[in-house]
């Protein structure tokens, strides 16, 4: 599926994320209208200074309506809204690679690691509590095949409490093996810390209940998501095995092949 990359408050009040997402998205604000004349002022002053004037922009535009996509699975929910689906739709399994993720990480230099536009692949899973659970047990072992026997990392699995109970002060509540957040940490050589590279979440019925979607037999309903962020899978593995391909894992390189040659600067 292709995700929306704006988020509406909407959106966001039923995944949670208004409780305290605030200091870190990027705010979307439409033109208070689309009338070329009343935004003449501020093309003509482009064109005579030569100078985007951001006072007068900030006077033309609206109030936010929500953000750039955060945490890219909460707009897909809408989409099940209401609805009721037949027990045989389950598990349902969503896959998203479409596009950016944005987040204000202030401003600061950080290496590809940190960035305020990112790409991320998007898993969700939603069925019964067994379905789910054993979805993620799935994943899991493809997870590490992936990473022992593919990109051949030092990594490691932390069990850490689920960003919306951490907001409701709900820390340590999470039980192994049920609801909860698994980050996949790799080591990074050179800084000697351990960078979280993606993560697998089980979210029990948070976003069904949120989102009113409900299964035929009226049976309760689960669901889990994994974000995938590229650019940390990047940073880890050239952090571990260098830019050079001929120092690769041969595994990889089977997969991926000989790259072209980059774009050339004098
Ligand atoms: P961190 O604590 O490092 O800021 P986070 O807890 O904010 O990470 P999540 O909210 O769990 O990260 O986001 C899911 C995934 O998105 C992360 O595992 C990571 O792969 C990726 N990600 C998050 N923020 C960034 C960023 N600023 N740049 C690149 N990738 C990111
Ligand atoms: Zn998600
Ligand atoms: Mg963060």
């Amino acid at each position: 599926m292709i995700f929306p990359k704006l988020v509406t408050w909407d959106v966001w009040k039923r995944s949670g994320h208004a409780k305290g997402v605030y200091p870190e998205i990027y705010y979307v604000c439409p033109p208070k209208t689309r009338d070329p004349k009343f935004w003449e002022e501020v093309a003509d002053y482009y064109k005579v200074t030569l100078e985007v004037p951001i006072d007068k922009i900030a006077s033309k535009i609206d109030k936010p309506i929500g953000g750039l996509c955060y945490a890219q699975c909460p707009p897909f929910w809408p989409f099940l809204q209401g609805e009721t689906l037949p027990d045989d739709g389950f598990p349902l399994l969503v896959f998203d690679r479409s596009g950016t993720s944005h987040r204000y990480e202030s401003g600061g230099i950080h290496g590809m690691e940190r960035v305020d536009e990112f790409h991320r692949i998007e898993l969700v899973f939603m069925g019964t509590q067994e379905q789910v659970l054993a979805h993620s047990e799935e994943m899991q072992k493809k997870y590490m095949h992936i990473f022992n026997d593919i990109l051949d990392l030092e990594w490691r699995m932390a069990w850490v409490t689920p960003w919306f109970m951490a907001q409701e002060g709900l820390t340590g509540l999470a039980d192994k093996g049920s609801i909860g957040t698994i980050d996949y940490e790799a080591v990074m050589p050179y800084k000697d810390e351990w960078l979280e590279f993606q993560n697998l979440s089980v979210n029990g019925d948070k976003y069904p209940k949120g989102f009113n979607v409900k299964s035929q037999s009226n049976q309760e309903l689960w669901s889990g998501c994994s974000g995938i962020g590229l650019e940390r899978w990047a940073s880890a593995f050239y952090a571990q095995k260098g830019p050079d391909p001929d120092n690769w894992p041969d595994a990889f390189n089977k997969i991926v092949g000989k790259l072209p040659d980059g774009i050339k600067f004098l």
